[in-house]
């Protein structure tokens, strides 16, 4: 994982001063790491019998994509208001300054289903926690919750339900 870790770049004040923003562009451009992202992924989960994973736009969707193709599982997207084309189920939740929405498609999981949702970022939980609860409300067997990285000094875990399972590839 030092390998990883030394290739994500902090960008100081970004999107906002203040904010030290995990870039993870210079991780999935470097071979080695894009490799080793997918390997350390599908070693979590390829014995949980995981038929689906949700991606996270925008950037959720890279280490999904590729944990779903590593372990033989469909992937979903959870998408920003109005771009995906069916019918959806949406959650508002609170950001700093005003709401956010996220959407997936009504038809996208099932009962039968186990998940893994995914986001590149653990900061203050508030955009997976939606998240969990939009696909929560599809019912599916089990949901699993991943992280690129965890930053730990945000108390992120504390937005998802304590008994969710959650895992990080790296924490600060
Ligand atoms: P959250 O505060 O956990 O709801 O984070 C919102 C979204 O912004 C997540 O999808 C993260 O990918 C992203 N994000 C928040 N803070 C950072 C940060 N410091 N570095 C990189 N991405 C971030």
């Amino acid at each position: 994982m030092d390998y990883i870790k030394s290739k994500v770049r902090d960008v100081i004040d970004f999107p906002t001063k203040g904010v030290v923003f995990k870039d993870l562009t210079t991780v999935f451009k470097d071979p080695k790491a894009l490799h080793i992202i997918g390997d350390e992924l599908a070693a979590l989960y390829k014995d949980k019998g995981v038929t689906k994973v949700v991606g996270i736009e925008s950037r959720g969707f890279i280490g999904g994509s590729i944990l779903a193709y590593e372990i033989g599982a469909g992937f979903v997207p959870a998408r920003k208001p109005g771009k995906l084309p069916a019918d959806t189920i949406r959650m508002e939740y609170a950001k700093e300054y005003g709401t956010d929405v996220i959407e997936i498609h009504r038809d996208a999981i099932g009962p039968d289903d186990i998940v893994v949702l995914h986001d590149d970022v653990l900061a203050t939980g508030g955009t997976m926690a939606a998240a969990y609860k939009l696909v929560a409300s599809l019912k599916p067997k089990k949901i699993y919750v991943n992280f690129i990285i965890e930053l730990s000094m945000l108390g992120g875990r504390a937005a998802l339900p304590a008994d969710v399972d959650v895992t990080s590839l790296i924490t600060y």
